[in-house]
Parts: structure tokens; C-alpha cells; sequence
């Protein structure tokens, strides 16, 4: 066994999940999006959950950034159980150890550059100033130290999504959250979002990258892909 593999054993998964079930009351019957998934996703790692729509993509990514509860099952992201949060810890966790990222960039479009990076910041009750050297050195982490001051409307869309990726980044999450971050991109700027996504999870191996997509090109980019139908795992 490589060095390297003995690493990745040793960690401890930033995700592990055992008999995940999520079920939806629909009218008089019940819709079972997901239906009993185990998973464990180590850091230092950029995964994709591919599958047709429908499948439970959405319903597992909201349960992995806590944005959503299990109707049954366990699962913890970054040692916090999250089955055990109440909806103000659940709130805090999501502003402190989750990076979201979208297909719509989900920028303020009155605000610059920075200032969408350091937002979350704000939120976090500090002041966007104080958070604004970070903001830049994340600005240029991913390409955009020429662009700190531009707006949105400014910016192309493969830099609007480079904006909204640093400002998953600034509170320093263990887990990055996207969600077909690349589907409002031309393909070879979407290459360049998914190297970016690859290179941000292989850096840190306290970090780990979950993409959700549907589209085959963009999971190829990606170190492990999960194929979800009808709310089960095929492989993983
Ligand atoms: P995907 O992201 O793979 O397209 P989803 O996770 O959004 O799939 O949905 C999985 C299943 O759960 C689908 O059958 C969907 O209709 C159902 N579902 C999702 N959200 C709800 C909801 N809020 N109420 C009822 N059914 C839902």
C-alpha cells in the first residue's frame, strides 16, 4: 500500500452518513427521495453525485449542507451530527463549515467583488472592512486580483462564479457545496470552474468538494463519482 492510501484511511471522513432516508408527504402518499444511502467522503477530495432528475441529488445535497433533515438515518459532516441540530445550529454550522456555491452565482448585484466575498462575514456578525484584505487574497486565489472592485455586471459569468467560489471560501468551511456550478457556463470556462473546484479540495485535505450534476462532463473532472437513482447509491 502507497503511503498515500494509508493517509486517506487514517483520516477521518469529513462525511459518513448510514441508512439516510428522506421522505416527502405528497397529497395522500409519500414520496421517498431518498431511501436508505450510506456514504463516506474523505477530504482533500472532489466528488460528484451525478443521476437522472428525480433521483435525490437535491434532497442529499440540502442534507450534506444541513439545509434539510433526514426523515431516518445518521449523519455527520465535519464530526457535527447533524440530526442532533436545532434550527439555530443548524443555521450557525451551514454560515460556519459550509461553502455553498450555485448554478446562478446568487451574487448581490449592488455590491462589489470583495464585497460579495466578505459577506458572509457580515452575516457572522463582523465588520466587511475588517474582512476585506482575505476577501482579496481569496479574490486572487482564484484569479481575480485585476477585479476586487468590479460589480457582477462587470464581470463575465465564469468570473461571477470565480466571485461566488471565494465567497464559499471565507469562513474557512470543511465542506463546499455546488450545485451544478457549471451549468450556466460555456464548457471550457466550466473546465476552468471544475479545475478550480479540483484544485481547492486537493490543497486541503480537511476539505472535501460535493458537486451535484447532471451533466457527465462535469463529473469527469472529478476524483469520485456517485450515481444516484431513486434515492439508493448505485456505485460509489
Ligand atoms: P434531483 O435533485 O435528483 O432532481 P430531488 O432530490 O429534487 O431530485 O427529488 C427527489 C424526489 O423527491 C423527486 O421525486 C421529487 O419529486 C421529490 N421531492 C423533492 N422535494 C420535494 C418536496 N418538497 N415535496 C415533495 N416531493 C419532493
Amino acid at each position: 500500500m502507497s503511503p498515500n492510501i494509508v493517509r486517506h484511511v487514517d483520516r477521518p471522513p469529513i462525511v459518513s452518513a448510514r441508512g439516510l432516508v428522506r421522505e416527502y408527504a405528497f397529497g395522500d402518499t409519500t414520496v421517498r427521495a431518498l431511501d436508505g444511502v450510506d456514504l463516506d467522503l474523505p477530504g482533500g477530495r472532489f466528488v460528484s453525485i451525478i443521476g437522472p432528475s428525480g433521483a435525490g441529488k437535491s434532497t442529499l445535497l440540502h442534507i450534506l449542507g444541513a439545509l434539510d433533515q433526514p426523515t431516518s438515518g445518521t449523519i455527520t459532516v465535519d464530526g457535527v451530527s447533524l440530526t442532533d441540530l436545532d434550527d439555530t445550529a443548524a443555521s450557525e454550522f451551514r454560515r460556519r463549515r459550509v461553502g455553498f456555491i450555485f448554478q446562478f452565482f446568487n451574487l448581490v448585484p449592488t455590491m462589489s467583488a470583495w464585497e460579495n466575498v466578505a459577506l458572509p462575514r457580515l452575516l457572522d456578525n463582523q465588520s466587511l472592512r475588517k474582512a476585506k484584505p482575505e476577501a482579496i487574497a481569496l479574490l486572487e486565489r482564484v484569479g481575480l486580483g485585476d477585479r476586487v472592485d468590479h460589480r457582477p455586471s462587470e464581470l463575465s459569468g465564469g468570473q461571477m462564479q470565480r466571485v461566488a467560489i471565494a465567497r464559499s471560501l471565507i469562513m474557512d468551511p470543511a465542506i463546499l457545496l455546488a450545485d451544478e456550478p457549471t451549468g450556466n457556463l460555456d464548457s471550457r470556462t466550466g473546465q476552468d470552474v471544475l479545475q478550480l473546484l479540483g484544485d481547492l479540495a486537493h490543497d486541503r485535505p480537511d476539505r472535501l468538494v460535493v458537486m451535484v450534476t447532471h451533466d457527465n462532463n462535469a463529473a469527469a473532472a472529478t476524483d469520485h463519482v456517485i450515481t444516484v437513482r431513486d434515492g439508493r447509491v448505485l456505485s460509489r
